[in-house]
């Protein structure tokens, strides 16, 4: 469903991401691991149209998508969430899915100026499909609270729920378990599982092996921008190049 072909990004001389092959395995949790520096998250952001691949290609679909601008990605199904959460600190939970999702799905500008009739609609669906997002990520019961008043891990839920909010077919979570305990790294692990049983593709990038190693099929290790493995928690598990890069050898 999506891949990438000999995916290259440079910044200057500095090749962040190099000839990566990578394939998504349609309605499953895809991991991507390796060491800090390794291009994980640039991989993400060349993938979600962030930037502009240096050469190779994003293909979804069986169309190449490397060269769409962020919010067209996003049109065609394909959801994102950043390593560390933009939020708006002072706005509730609500609001914060209703804005993010209004802001992915713009109206045009007549619409807005004259507020005509389907804009008010487009409006009335953002709401409803915030709140059946919260619901979806557990986060019912805080809809009305203020983002600064609520823990690390409910920030996690509501970036998820941004994320949700466009119906997304695939879902990119840049360290989606960060900073928070392993209890709630539990929970977390269990909404991903949640969001792949109603047939969303996950790809997301971890740190915490253990929990990989669960909750993944398939995973690709990179170091310096390159691909030096890939296949099941278990392959991967027993993988020399691997066990070398993590060792620093
Ligand atoms: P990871 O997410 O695996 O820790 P990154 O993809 O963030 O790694 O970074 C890979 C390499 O690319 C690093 O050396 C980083 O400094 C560099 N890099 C990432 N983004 C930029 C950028 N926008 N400009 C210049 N260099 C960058
Ligand atoms: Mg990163």
């Amino acid at each position: 469903m999506l891949e990438t072909r000999k995916l290259t990004k440079q910044f200057g001389g500095l090749v962040a991401v190099k000839d990566v092959d990578f394939s998504l395995e349609h309605g499953k949790i895809n991991a991507i691991i390796g060491p800090n520096g390794a291009g994980k998250s640039t991989f993400f952001n060349v993938v979600s149209g962030l930037y502009r691949p240096t050469s190779g290609q994003v293909i979804y679909k069986g169309k190449d998508i490397s060269k769409l601008p962020a919010n067209k990605v996003a049109e065609l199904g394909i959801a994102r969430t950043f390593q560390t959460t933009h939020l708006f600190e002072m706005a509730t939970v609500f609001d914060n899915v209703v804005v993010g999702h209004r802001l992915r799905t713009q109206s045009n500008l007549l619409d807005s100026i004259f507020r005509t009739k389907r804009l008010k609609q487009e409006e009335e669906k953002c709401k409803e499909k915030a709140l059946e997002v919260l619901k979806f990520v557990g986060l019912s019961k805080s809809v009305d609270r203020m983002v600064t008043n609520i823990s690390q891990e409910e920030k996690k839920r509501v970036a998820f729920a941004l994320a949700l909010a466009t119906d997304p077919e695939i879902v990119f979570l840049d360290e989606p378990t960060a900073g928070i305990n392993p209890d709630e790294t539990a929970e977390l692990s269990q909404l991903m599982e949640k969001m792949a049983q109603q047939g969303i593709t996950i790809c997301l990038i971890e740190h915490k092996m253990q929990m990989i190693m669960k909750l993944a099929e398939k995973i690709m290790v990179l170091n310096y921008g390159e691909k030096i493995a890939e296949g099941t928690p278990d392959e991967i598990n027993h993988n020399e190049e691997v066990i070398k890069a993590y060792l620093g050898g």
